[in-house]
């Protein structure tokens, strides 16, 4: 029998894959089954090995499970580029594309698709639609990297939609990528309702078989359009002609776990090899975006013009140093809700702060408790009641007397969602409160029950956080409250003002997105902040200048590159010996790229273990090379310290 060496990428940090031997050659990109130590995987041929060098002693692969290669070259490209800038093993990147079931062995599923229903549009498109169309038609079979700027109700998906007609008619595919699951559906249907094309999406919150359906669809050809969330990107799609990112600026595109690539950026890597188009839209771009559409890297498409929008939403802070906050809000906020509620509307109250309140204190003598696990405070939650740690999860009951002076002194400090509308309740008993958290919404459909009288149109007031931010629809919705004006001008990461207003202007985009006149209430105690005259004026290319005349001055992205290395241990002093350990490897690079740390994470005692990093910045060049001199490998693990590697971090947690 031949011999035939063959790579195989099997998940693990077994960066440049595996040998292995089988009597035939193996295509690369098919599925197979092998042993590796005393497990039976299942890995991807990576094809055979041409070289002469010696091969050591290789194992037999022991089943061939597909005919013809499941991952594609393009998609080989991809992860092999995202391997190499990312520093993560290429077997875990080619493996996190595939469908669960595909992943575990299962064999290929018959396809399934959906076709539209090919509605005409009904009305003229504005010339900023047809400018910013034209303009990315012409790039057709050529690489362009396009920014779509405009605000909610701007237009924008109206944009994809006749792009993606255009694309089914020249027998191209369409790729879409949306921040959250929660969005895929709407999309989809919106895109459905007009086009005749076969439209799929792909997310984690399909059923495995649909998923691994899809996936089959895509590779095939036969889909027009595949909406889905980051794991999408590394699906396999025959005739790609065009990507579509969608609120490009969300920092769900990071992947947090595992290899920590940007599928945005991502995104624009698979644009280039494929040589064909790709449109980031939003209304609020991230500053490397918008700097790289204002250095004339993108071509920069905005929509001004409000087609869809009857009114535009009027934004008022609210002093909280004069008009203090009752039950978390201030007088002329309630009178909002009222007055929203009287006209027969509904009204939210966004605050990013579940649980019933951040601190509880002893009035007498001002202990608070601390979590066992991590420097941080616990949340009171009051059904069920519990002192809970939103970063290790520890919980325990709450004490009725003070432990350390034993008066029953104890109180609440602060407000969360649990205890805004507890407040609300009790103003407004005729009215619905609805809660809308993880708490409250961590049970399958819990989401849609509770929001079926606001879809109703029904009076009432909905409070919640970051879930009701994105992307939600509410057509008697009028006014918004922003419950903690503070939290983003005060936050400690480089990010956070940028953050905040792409935050404020999303909430902003909930109200009045029908007939109704909009309203936005800001409370805060630091109103002559000259960040919310930036904001509120309601130029984003103004507030971006500014931000990135600031990340200048302080050498932060996008004017630098950086990237993250940090460590995790049950014992502080052995991660911060370890770190200094490859401070010093990149020293004796003598390079340019600075260095910075070791220093306490943000929260150095978290969950258990204590975290340290170190912060290197530079430009990508020198970063990537000094990344790769120093070998990058080392840093998974040294005796009891773990590390991980972020490079383009969105945050340094
Ligand atoms: P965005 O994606 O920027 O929020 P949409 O494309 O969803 O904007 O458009 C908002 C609303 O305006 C939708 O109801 C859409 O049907 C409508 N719309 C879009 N373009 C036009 C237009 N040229 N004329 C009239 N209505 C439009
Ligand atoms: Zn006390
Ligand atoms: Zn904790």
């Amino acid at each position: 029998m031949p011999r035939i060496f063959l790579k195989i990428f099997v998940p693990g940090p077994f960066h440049d894959g595996l040998h292995y031997h089988f009597s035939t050659n193996v295509a690369a990109g098919v599925r197979v089954r092998v042993q590796l130590g005393t497990r039976e995987i299942i890995g991807i041929s990576g094809g055979k090995i041409e070289s002469d060098a010696k091969i050591p002693e290789t194992k037999p692969i022991l089943e061939v499970l597909d005919d013809e290669p499941i991952i594609t070259n393009e998609i080989f490209a991809l992860a092999g580029f995202a391997s190499d800038y990312y520093m993560a093993p290429l077997g875990d990147l080619l493996l996190s594309g595939l469908p669960n079931t595909l992943r575990k062995g299962k064999p290929l599923p018959k396809p399934k698709t959906n076709t539209g229903l090919a509605k005409p549009r009904g009305y003229q498109l504005t010339n900023e639609q047809n400018v910013a169309i034209e303009c990315i038609d012409s790039s057709t079979g050529q690489f362009n990297c396009f920014l779509l700027q405009g605000v909610t109700g701007s237009g924008k998906t109206q944009v994809f939609s006749e792009l993606i007609a255009h694309s089914i008619a020249r027998k191209q595919k369409v790729l879409i990528l949306v921040p959250e699951i929660g969005l895929t559906g709407q999309m989809a249907d919106r895109i459905q309702a007009q086009l005749k094309g076969i439209l799929s999406v792909s997310h984690s919150g399909l059923s495995d078989g649909d998923r691994s359906r899809a996936f089959v669809a895509a590779k095939d050809g036969l889909i027009d359009v595949l909406i889905g969330t980051r794991s999408a990107l590394f699906t396999p799609i025959k005739q790609l002609g065009l990507i579509l990112v969608d609120e490009e600026h969300d920092s769900a595109y990071k992947n947090q776990e595992g290899a920590r690539y940007s599928a945005r950026d991502l995104s624009i890597i698979r644009a280039k090899q494929a040589n064909i188009p790709i449109v980031l839209s939003s209304a609020t771009p991230s500053l490397e975006t918008w700097q790289a559409a204002q250095q004339g890297r993108y071509r920069k498409l905005i929509l001004k013009e409000r087609p869809g929008a009857a009114t535009s939403t009027k934004i008022e802070l609210i002093d909280s140093r004069r008009d203090k906050p009752v039950g978390g809000l201030t007088q002329t906020a309630r009178q909002a809700i009222i007055r929203a509620l009287e006209n027969g509307q509904q009204a939210l109250v966004f605050l990013n702060r579940r649980g019933y309140a951040p601190v509880m204190m002893c009035a007498d003598c001002g202990w608070t408790p601390v979590c066992k696990h991590c420097d941080a405070k616990p949340t009171l939650h009051r059904s069920p009641n519990l002192l809970w740690c939103h970063h290790c999860d520890n919980k325990s009951r709450p004490p009725l007397i003070c432990p350390a002076c034993s008066k029953s002194t104890l109180i609440a400090i602060g407000h969360g969602t649990e205890r805004v509308a507890e407040a609300l309740t009790q103003i407004l008993p005729e009215f619905p409160i609805i809660r809308i958290d993880r708490d409250t919404t961590a049970r399958r459909r819990s989401f849609k029950t509770l929001i079926e009288p606001v879809i109703e149109g029904k009076p009432c007031v909905l409070v919640g956080t970051q879930m009701l931010a994105k992307g939600h629809d509410f057509k008697h919705l009028s006014t918004v409250i922003v419950a903690d004006g503070d939290q983003g001008l005060l936050g400690a990461d480089f990010r956070s003002i940028e953050h905040f207003s792409q935050l404020l202007t999303q909430v902003t985009g909930r109200a009045g997105r029908h007939q109704n006149q909009g309203y936005v209430y800001i409370q805060t105690h630091r109103p002559d902040s000259h960040w919310f005259s930036l904001i509120l004026a309601n130029q984003y290319d103004t507030l971006a200048a500014a931000l990135v005349k600031e990340r200048i001055q302080f050498k932060w992205p996008p004017t630098t590159h950086i990237a993250l290395i940090t460590g995790r241990s049950g014992n502080p002093g052995s991660v911060f010996a370890a770190l200094d350990q490859i401070k010093l490897t990149f020293k004796q690079l003598n390079s340019s790229l600075q260095i910075l740390g070791p220093a306490p994470s943000p929260m150095e005692h978290r969950n258990r273990q204590y975290h340290g990093q170190l912060l290197l910045a530079g430009p990508r060049q020198l970063l990537q090379w000094a990344l790769k001199e120093t070998g990058p490998w080392a840093y998974r693990r040294q005796g009891k310290v773990v590390f991980q590697l972020d490079v383009d971090p969105w945050d340094l947690w």
